[in-house]
């Protein structure tokens, strides 16, 4: 028998486009079960790291043995240790972490003690599979929408983990932006060149305002992690885009900020991070980039 080779499947998803996209919706799925352990361990590895960088630095400089905590001792990692109920203990098996349908069948319930498991988790799954299938319902059975659908990938850990924490991760922001630089050479999306200008002027344009901001006012309006997320966006959307990313951005930011204020009756002191509305902003960029300008277009002339 042959083993069906990467055309056969092309043309498979070019007749039947729907088989495309079940299996993005289905693989979306799974991704974003990963995702979830993403945006829950990635920041306490990082907190491990750095608790690490400070210990040694200090034992350096000081000359006296400080002994490591022993929690960093303990390997944790994305892949280990194995997930457990936070209550409980409980290892989680395999049947119960099917996305969306084992919450279901546990009545979104730890099997073993009965405390309520997060919806966060459930919803970030199917979050992340409408995503992705939009996205690749969007640009068709093609290789863009398997780019469009990593993109996704990356932006929504970014979006939640920022959310949680006030943090942009450089081991995410940056391969996404080497990404969007490098898949420009095969013109996806858009040419080198626009991705280049694109990614540096997303750079500086942001690393700018942070400077008058921080001369002007002596605080730190925004984190370095948004610089980075920014010059990423751009090399996706070209330097085209910028200007809708960051209209969208202030937008999806203006109306956020009101719900929020409205939803928790606080008040405007409320930090609220930058690299959500980015993300959002970004997403939908890379989308309808074409359709926005050309609409504002009409709009303002
Ligand atoms: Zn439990």
């Amino acid at each position: 028998m042959e083993i069906p080779s990467t055309e056969t499947f092309v043309i498979l998803f070019e007749l039947y486009p729907a088989f495309f996209y079940t299996l993005v919706f289905i693989v979306s799925l799974m991704v974003g079960s990963f995702l979830n352990v993403v945006i829950y361990r990635l920041p306490i590895m990082m907190e491990r790291s750095w608790q690490e960088e400070y210990q040694q630095y200090f034992s350096q400089s000081q000359e006296q043995m400080v002994s490591p905590s022993s929690d960093t001792q303990t390997t944790f990692n994305l892949m280990k240790p194995n997930s457990t109920c936070p209550s409980c203990g409980h290892r989680i098996r395999a049947w119960e972490n099917i996305p969306i349908l084992s919450y279901l069948f546990l009545n979104g319930k730890c099997a073993k003690c009965k405390v309520g498991i997060s919806i966060r988790y459930p919803l970030v799954e199917l979050f992340t599979a409408l995503a992705c299938t939009f996205a690749a319902i969007h640009f068709g059975p093609t290789a863009s929408a398997l780019w469009a659908v990593l993109f996704t990938y990356i932006l929504i850990a970014l979006l939640f983990i920022d959310l949680d924490k006030m943090l942009l991760p450089d081991q995410l922001t940056l391969p996404l932006l080497w990404i969007g630089l490098l898949i420009s050479t095969q013109g996806i999306f858009v040419d080198t060149t626009d991705a280049i200008i694109g990614a540096t002027a997303g750079y500086l344009s942001l690393w700018s305002v942070y400077w008058l901001f921080k001369l002007a006012t002596g605080k730190e309006g925004m984190g370095y992690g948004d610089f980075k997320l920014l010059a990423a966006l751009g090399a996706y959307t070209g330097w085209q885009g910028l200007p809708v990313v960051i209209l969208l951005s202030s937008f999806v930011g203006a109306i956020a900020g009101i719900l929020i204020m409205v939803l928790q009756n606080k008040g405007r002191s409320l930090a609220i991070p930058f690299g959500p509305y980015l993300a959002v902003a970004g997403w939908f960029t890379l989308l309808y980039k074409t359709e926005i300008i050309d609409a504002y277009l009409t709009w303002a002339l």
